[in-house]
């Protein structure tokens, strides 16, 4: 088959395109580099069943194309506040256009939506059925009401022009290639970690997430599209933690001697989050298998060695 993969060169993207190339199948990734790395897909450039395209998906673009994942988006509250209004331009006149190509081509179009269209929930642990407690004029409203939008699209271009849609609700996902200055809770207490610095707990840590490992999703991602469910669906890691233990576990891991830090929790964050992945299972037969202290460890040793190779290209003054 032939697969676009927008922002394929991020962090998700970039580990879905290893499995859709392994398995064979043309991939043409489409990324404008605002927070991806042309490292993660280094392996691949020079396949003659890969294309990488340099394009801001805020503008057409016409391809030929069985199937779509719509991945394109900056994901890190750090930045995707960078440039609020281009985050909304990106959910939603780029997911316009994405739905307008796979309109065309007639391709099977999944969208990356999120966790964070149930914003602060008030039912835990989240079903897709809830709808969702979201701050309209927030700071992280360009991303949350960004991706609500970007549903819409999706079930009104299915509903009025037969659009063969799938639409995931990814719950945190963490793995290797996150980038080192990423800003998210994991990438930044590792990196933290490694150079000896303070963990930075924003508030008093007690706030929870469900952490995913990144292969565990990519398998729910290529499940979904390639099944008859369209969803939404969550895709994400019950086993909930408090920032505060997920600090803990990562200082006994990297270095028990480095700090922990308390800031200011930054406005509208999600007091708590853990999806119910009844739908997951029983439409999709998936469930995560990786446990947090083994993806905590590959992504330890996968900064690591970047870390490392950072500091050794550095110019000796
Ligand atoms: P990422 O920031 O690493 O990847 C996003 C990619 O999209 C980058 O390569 C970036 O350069 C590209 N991009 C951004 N704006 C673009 C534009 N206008 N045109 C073309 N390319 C553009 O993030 P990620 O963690 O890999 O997330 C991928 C998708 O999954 C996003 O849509 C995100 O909203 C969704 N998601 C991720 C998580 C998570 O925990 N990682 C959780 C929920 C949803
Ligand atoms: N967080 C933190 N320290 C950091 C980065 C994030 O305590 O250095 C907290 C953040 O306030 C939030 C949680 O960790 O409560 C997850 O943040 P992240 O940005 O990873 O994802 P999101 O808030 O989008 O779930």
């Amino acid at each position: 088959m032939r697969i676009l993969v927008t922002g394929g060169a991020g962090f998700i993207g970039s580990h879905l395109i290893d499995r859709l190339m392994e398995a064979g199948h043309e991939v043409i990734c489409l990324d404008n580099f605002y927070t991806g790395d042309r490292r993660n897909i280094l392996k691949w450039l020079n396949h003659p069943y890969f294309e990488l395209i340099r394009h801001d998906i805020t503008e057409p673009i016409r391809l030929e194309v069985q199937q779509i994942y719509h991945l394109a988006c900056p994901a890190s509250p750090v930045h995707y506040q960078y440039n609020p209004v281009k985050t909304i331009k990106t959910n939603v006149m780029g997911t316009l256009n994405m739905l307008g190509l796979a309109k065309r081509v007639k391709a099977r179009f999944l969208l990356a939506s999120t966790s964070e269209v149930y914003g602060d929930p008030e039912v835990h642990p989240q079903p897709e059925e809830y709808r969702g407690s979201v701050n309209p004029i927030g700071i992280r409203s360009c991303y949350d009401e960004g991706k609500r939008v970007a549903e819409t699209l999706a079930f009104d271009y299915h509903r009025q022009n037969d659009v063969d849609i799938r639409v995931a609700r990814i719950f945190n996902t963490y793995g290797p290639r996150m980038l080192e200055n990423d800003g998210r809770v994991v990438s930044n207490f590792v990196v933290q970690a490694l150079c000896g610095q303070p963990l930075t707990i924003y508030g008093e840590g007690a706030q929870t997430r469900s952490f995913c490992y990144v292969s565990d999703l990519v398998e729910g991602l290529m499940r979904l599209m390639n099944g008859d469910f369209i969803g939404p669906v969550n895709l994400g890691n019950p086993d909930e933690y408090t920032i505060l233990q997920l600090a803990q576990a990562v200082q006994q891991m990297v270095n028990p001697d480095v700090p922990l830090k308390f800031e200011p929790l930054p406005q509208d964050d999600p007091r708590r989050r853990k999806p119910d992945i009844t739908r997951a299972q029983t439409h999709l037969g998936w469930q995560p298998t990786v446990l947090l202290q083994d993806g905590l460890q590959r992504t330890i040793d996968d900064f690591r060695a970047r870390l490392g190779d950072a500091r050794a290209a550095q110019p000796v003054l």
